[in-house]
């Protein structure tokens, strides 16, 4: 095998790297061993396809899916939309369009046809020809008509399974669509109308189109991203291959680490290119193994008998056989660690992973280094481009956290926060509001007096409702299971599986019963009736959960009754008490070490932070909409360790915690503890951990990075289970037939796993940070993902029986009717 790579010369490591090893590979080995690509950035778009600047709506491959259905449908229901909104007037702009259409692709085209229909004034413009992207796929290109039973809004269908039948097709039922050709530059809201600007010859002036309503549709196709070479611009340098054998005897330089690379590598060296195949990374880990395989077997031997026969995905444009017709087979060359540097007419330079110049000769380069989202467009039009952060986005943050801040301190008394008393009181929002009598403190007083005297009744349910209504908890806890239920209904309605209603029901009933009416209503009226009066067998065991406690105003500590769901050390109250409580230490060890472990390792770690918890259940409601939000990539990979040191944290501090117990009141380990606990300065467990990362920045972050900001990075529970989760049978299994590498699996993920690298290649989805929420299952458009068990080597040993996929209910009817026949 041919393969250029300089080892550098390197010194031995350092006495801080020697140190630091254990800890970097136990980070490997957890956290930055997966997959950690990012998600592509494109512009934020509701699912109805409007945008922040009113009246502006994007369709096709820009919302996310880059399938000719989903492109076609989403254009059809744009115009349905605009049709229905009551603010829309038909020849509401004098001189101007009700609608105008940027793009005369698949999704484009599928908007007129239904303009067209509506009997509304459009006008469709378009930068080169009608369906440009695909006149444009190579010759005799196999079309996928994925999902195979899907039907796209409107009037446009696809049944051709070759380029050439589907612009056929697709060309007979637009006759009579008249496309205006022209290069649009910008679309801005002027006037209280949306101006269309017409790319100008230098020193005119811009063309405007006035519309009520514009439709952006202009695909992902033409913005093939940059080498940042000298040179670049030079018509040697293309994107896609389109006849391999045109390159025959020809010196090619190949650039990109992904499968279409790959794949034009060895179609070019099989039509007898002197190919040489130059990627950034130390090794070829993106592409499919098999094309791994065969672009080392063609650099060890040129005559090896490698096929690609499928495109592997909806990037490749190249079918290649073995030779494809040449005389005689070319040869490969891998550089790996490669970086292009100039193009000339006849040469390129490159440099290699030890710095050093490589000079070799050229005719041609296909830099296959992927394609994205016409950005500038967006940005020059004002819509927002995802992970790219505005001063609105800032300061709307800001807003939030200080609300946030005031809020959580407000619900929580007495926390210690700077450890200088007078600072302290200060901050202490919770105290100084109730001194002051303010709202919700004067709530029983006012009741009493206003609505009936039974709300001084503690017996009846009325007073107990009294007690509770004085306690900022109980709002926050009705607002938390407000939040749960209605998002919760919401999430059904848009995601429509079994998996999806039979979890968030789960959720919210936890959330709802043993979370907000046990501890706040049944408990206390149970209490407050004599059903736990001491001497008779439920007042034993009351004896041993709720200590007779009175700070509330009820005559027992219900609110221990959240360890019932919540588990140590996220709900840390009933270990870390004053005595040993030995039956909340006997819940708390068997939720944590028995039977979390044991569900962890049949149905992974979602089995908790996707069904039962309740920062799983808020995130997975209230959240469900900002998913997209959670970065990803190796850097913030590294930030998943956070929970690695608070969970180190909870553990030093049950250690003190017994230590202190066995020692007695005023040992040594009984002061470590509560200094670390609850009195040290700003990094005092209590508040550092539970009130500033749980609470603060755990919602504050909601809108912003996600709802899972708090589980994924700086939950000591999870990160315990993260270690449970590497040695589970659980994973979510992929069928890689199916999969287009479109990375909406990854970008839907809100725990930020790369799932596409898996599915694509075909292995089992093992990221410990997977929650189970099943939006990258739901969400697949080809029905690439299930969630499974797999044995040792990775192989599927079991399937789910409940449907998570809506692709995968249409597939089990249609089989299930086979059967049937
Ligand atoms: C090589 C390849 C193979 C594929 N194979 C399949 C397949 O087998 N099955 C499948 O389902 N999908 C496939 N796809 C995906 C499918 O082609 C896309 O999903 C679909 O074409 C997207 O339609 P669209 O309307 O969003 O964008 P496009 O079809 O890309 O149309 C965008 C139009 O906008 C125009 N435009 C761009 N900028 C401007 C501007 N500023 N002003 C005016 N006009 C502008 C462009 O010229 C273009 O005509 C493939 C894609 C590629 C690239
Ligand atoms: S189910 Fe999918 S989307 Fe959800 S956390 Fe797991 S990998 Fe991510
Ligand atoms: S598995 Fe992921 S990348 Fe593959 S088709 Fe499904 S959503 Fe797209």
């Amino acid at each position: 095998m041919t393969v250029l790579n300089s080892a550098p010369g390197r010194a031995g490591p350092s006495f801080w790297s020697k140190l630091t090893q254990p800890v970097r590979a136990y980070t490997e080995w957890l956290h930055t061993c997966w997959p950690a690509g990012t998600p592509e950035k494109l512009p934020v778009v509701n699912e109805d396809g409007s945008t922040a600047v009113p009246g502006l709506y994007v369709v096709g491959d820009l919302t996310g899916i880059p399938l000719l259905k989903f492109s076609a449908d989403t254009g059809a229901k744009a115009i349905q939309t605009i049709v229905a909104d009551p603010t829309f007037k038909r020849g509401g702009t004098p001189g101007g369009y009700d609608v105008v259409i940027i793009g005369a692709g698949v999704s484009g085209m599928a908007a007129a046809l239904e303009a067209k229909k509506a009997g509304l004034k459009f006008l469709i413009v378009e930068a080169t020809e009608k369906f440009s992207t695909i006149v444009n796929f190579p010759k005799g290109k196999h079309i996928f008509t994925y999902p195979t039973d899907m039907v796209p809004a409107g009037d446009l269908q696809f049944h051709a399974d070759t380029k050439e039948g589907l612009v056929e097709e697709i060309t007979a039922q637009t006759i009579g669509v008249e496309v205006r050709k022209e290069r649009v530059d910008r679309v801005a809201r002027e006037g209280g109308m949306l101006k269309v600007y017409l790319n100008a010859q230098k020193g005119m002036p811009m063309e405007t189109l006035p519309a009520q309503r514009v439709i952006v549709a202009i695909g992902r196709s033409g913005n093939f991203r940059k080498l940042g070479a000298k040179g670049e611009e030079k018509g040697k340098v293309y994107n896609r291959l389109h006849d391999p054998k045109e390159f025959a005897g020809k010196n090619v330089l190949v650039v990109g680490g992904g499968d279409s690379a790959a794949e034009t590598a060895i179609a070019c060296t099989q039509a007898g290119a002197n190919v040489t195949f130059s990627f950034r990374g130390k090794q070829l880990d993106r592409p499919k193994p098999e094309n791994v395989e065969k672009v080392h077997m063609l650099a060890a031997d040129p005559a090896a008998d490698v096929r690609v026969e499928r495109p592997s995905s909806e990037r490749q444009s190249t079918a290649v056989g073995k030779y494809m017709g040449a005389m005689t087979p070319g040869k490969m060359t891998i550089l790996p660690e490669s970086k292009v540097t100039t193009i000339h007419d006849d040469k390129v330079e490159l440099t290699d992973g030890a710095g050093a110049m490589v000079s070799l000769d050229n005719d041609v380069v296909f830099s296959m280094i992927g394609r994205e989202a016409p950005l500038d467009f967006f940005r020059r039009s004002g819509v927002p481009i995802h992970g790219e952060r505005s001063v609105k986005w800032w300061v709307t943050l800001s807003l939030f956290m200080m609300f946030c801040i005031w809020m959580f301190h407000w619900k929580k008394g007495g926390v210690h926060i700077t450890g200088i008393a007078a600072v302290d009181k200060i901050l202490d929002m919770g105290h100084w509001w109730e001194k002051l009598g303010w709202f919700p403190y004067n709530m029983p007083g006012w009741l009493v007096g206003h609505v009936s005297v039974s709300f001084a009744n503690p017996a009846h349910l009325f007073g107990v409702l009294s007690i509770a209504l004085k306690s900022p908890g109980f709002y926050y806890s009705l607002a938390y299971c407000s939040c749960v239920v209605i998002f919760g209904i919401d999430r059904i309605r848009r995601r429509k599986t079994p998996y999806i209603r039979n979890q968030t029901i789960c959720l919210a009933f936890i959330q709802c019963f043993f979370l907000f009416v046990l501890p706040f209503l049944l408990l206390p009226w149970a209490g407050h009736n004599g059903w736990f009066a001491t001497g008779t067998t439920m007042g034993g065991i009351a004896d041993r959960l709720f200590e007779p406690y009175d700070a509330m105003g009820h005559d027992r500590a219900y609110w221990r009754a959240f360890g019932l769901i919540l588990a140590w050390p996220l709900f840390f109250f009933n270990v870390f008490t004053d005595q040993p409580m030995w039956w909340w230490l006997g819940i708390s060890i068997a939720q944590t070490f028995i039977f979390i472990p044991i569900a962890i390792y049949f149905y992974g770690k979602g089995v908790y932070c996707g069904w039962i918890c309740s920062c799983g259940a808020l995130a997975e409601t209230l959240g469900d909409r900002h998913r997209t939000k959670m970065p990803h990539g190796p850097f913030w990979n590294r930030f998943n360790m956070v929970g690695q040191v608070f969970l180190a944290f909870a553990m030093l501090l049950l250690v003190l915690r017994v230590a202190g117990w066995t020692l007695g009141t005023g040992s040594r380990p009984d002061l470590i503890f509560h200094y670390l606990y609850e009195r040290m300065p700003v990094f005092n467990y209590k508040w550092f951990v539970d009130l500033l990362w749980a609470g603060i920045f755990g919602v504050g972050l909601y809108f912003w990075f996600s709802g899972r900001v708090w589980c994924r990075f700086a939950c000591p529970l999870a990160a315990l289970m993260h270690i449970y989760a590497r040695f589970s049978k659980f994973g979510i299994v992929a069928d890689k037939k199916k999969c287009i590498s479109c990375n909406v699996c990854t970008t839907v993920c809100h725990q930020g796993i790369d799932v596409m690298n898996f599915a694509n290649k075909g292995l089992p989805m093992k990221d410990p940070q997977c929650v189970r929420c099943s939006a990258c299952v739901q969400s697949c458009p080809t029905g690439v993902l299930t969630f499974g068990m797999t044995d040792k080597m990775g192989n599927t040993t079991r399937t789910d029986k409940t449907p998570a996929s809506r692709l995968h209910m249409v597939e089990l009817k249609v089989n299930g009717k086979a059967m049937a026949h």
